[in-house]
């Protein structure tokens, strides 16, 4: 992606470290850098030499090199990692890897041991490498960086464009408010506010995002999101508040206010003959609470509704759920007729032991996945697989984080058929939603 040609200036207000231990790699990143007006804080050869600099002065970015003789580069996000947890590090640094690429030729060693030698050669496999480790390793490893915060960007082709492009996304990325700053921010929040915003509805809103066929892009669905406007903080985001909720035992009061507003909105979307599902969130705590099921059940008969039309979406908000007991609780929720759906599959370690645990009708992909599967052929693979287990365990799919129109026809490639994303619609407020749902009906 070229974002613009370099503006001189524009980046020697970064602060930049280089991590590299060859003479000849340490002058080609000054060289390079340079000529991008950076100019390094340091140039460090060694992790500890490192830490040392991080634990007194602020860095924007470091830039590493990658060599498979030397696992510094790798190492890094994992050291960054174990600084923030200390306290040493407020804000993670943003990290480049870069490092010569090759082409090399990889024996097919799986081909080879299924294959008689005499039969047929063993099969040659071409893969990309940077600094003698494999591009879609480094790819997995910075998939994996990125999830625990920390941004990392693989320089390729090193060249001035590509170095212009991740310098800028940096500065980008500054001007913005760190989400754990915001976070450590929030933790201010009167437990009292929250109380008091969930009892009364004051300030909360509850917003509609819409989901797609891909290739009619028909609604099919919707997805209904909490909002809560904080009368000093402004808007305060669930990723803030759910926790909070959580922690106070509120859980189930959200879930009820959701359903409450999900309903109006399924009447009104009744009275124009409309009936899409909507899917709810709710944790395995809230989903365990006793009768569940049955007090869902008869509020969508009061409401003259059939079950069918809401879905519950399991979010991962406890790391291990009582799985007996949650299996319990999804299995009578599924028997009245509501479709279960397991949120944010890949996520974490947990939604794949609850995938082979417990049954549902729906998975959806995390969007980590969805968001790099035009620059990751690992993410690429990753949806390829769900699809296939979508497949085999008989559960319908939807694509999360759909966020570039150019993805969707490649995301129906590898078999999504279903999506949501900020590329196909953004959650809307309930008349806005009420609105595009039934012009888009209306107009076929
Ligand atoms: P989720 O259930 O996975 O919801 C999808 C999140 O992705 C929403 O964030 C939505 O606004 C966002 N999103 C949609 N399209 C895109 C896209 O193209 N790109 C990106 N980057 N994001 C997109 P939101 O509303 O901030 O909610 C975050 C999480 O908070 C939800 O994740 C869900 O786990 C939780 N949450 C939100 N509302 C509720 C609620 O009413 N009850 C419960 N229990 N949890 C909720
Ligand atoms: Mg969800
Ligand atoms: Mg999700």
């Amino acid at each position: 992606m070229i974002l613009n040609a370099a503006v001189p200036n524009e980046f020697s207000a970064l602060r930049v470290i280089t991590l590299a231990t060859d003479p000849a790699c340490v002058l080609r990143l000054a060289s390079a850098l340079g000529g991008m007006g950076v100019t390094p804080l340091a140039t460090v050869a060694s992790l500890e030499a490192l830490q040392a600099w991080l634990s007194a002065h602020r860095v924007d970015i470091i830039v590493c090199e990658i060599r498979s003789e030397c696992g510094d580069g790798l190492m890094l996000p994992s050291v960054l990692k174990a600084l923030h947890d200390a306290g040493t590090l407020m804000q993670f640094p943003s990290i480049f890897w870069t490092g010569e690429t090759t082409l090399n030729v990889q024996e097919n060693l799986i081909e080879a041991t299924v294959t008689p030698a005499c039969e047929a050669p063993a099969k040659q496999l071409w893969v990309k490498h940077m600094g003698g480790v494999a591009i879609s390793a480094l790819e997995s490893h910075s998939r994996l960086a990125q999830s625990a915060g920390i941004s990392v960007q693989i320089l390729r082709d090193g060249g001035p464009l590509e170095l212009g492009d991740a310098l800028r996304t940096v500065l980008l990325t500054l001007a913005q408010p760190d989400p754990k700053l915001q976070a450590m921010t929030f933790e201010s929040l009167a437990e009292d506010e929250v109380i008091n915003a969930l009892t009364t509805g004051e300030g909360l809103r509850f917003v509609f995002q819409p989901q797609f066929e891909l290739l009619s892009r028909r609604i099919v669905g919707a997805e209904a999101l909490v909002r809560w406007k904080h009368p000093r903080f402004g808007e305060i985001p669930p990723a803030v508040l759910m926790p909070l909720v959580n922690r106070l035992g509120l859980d189930l009061l959200l879930f009820s206010l959701v359903e409450m507003w999900t309903l109006r909105v399924m009447l009104a979307l009744k009275r124009e003959n409309i009936t899409i599902p909507i899917a709810v969130n709710a944790s395995a705590k809230t989903l365990c609470t006793p009768n569940f099921a049955e007090r869902l059940a008869l509020r969508m008969r009061q409401a003259d509704l059939p079950s069918r039309l809401l879905k519950v979406e399991l979010t991962e908000d406890v790391q291990e759920p009582d799985e007996l007991h949650l299996s319990a609780s999804l299995t009578t929720i599924r028997a009245k007729g509501f479709q279960v759906s397991l949120d944010d599959f890949g996520s974490g370690a947990a939604t794949f032991k609850l995938l082979a645990n417990l049954s549902f009708d729906e998975m959806k992909i995390d969007g980590s996945f969805v968001r790099g599967v035009e620059q990751h052929a690992s993410s690429r693979k990753v949806i390829a697989g769900i699809v296939n287990w979508a497949g085999l365990l008989n559960l319908s799919l939807v694509a999360e984080g759909i966020e570039d129109e150019s993805t969707i026809p490649l995301l129906h490639r590898l078999g999504c058929r279903v999506g949501q994303g900020y590329a196909l619609a953004r959650p809307m407020e309930i008349d806005a939603f009420l609105n595009f749902v039934i012009e888009r009906e209306k107009n076929g």
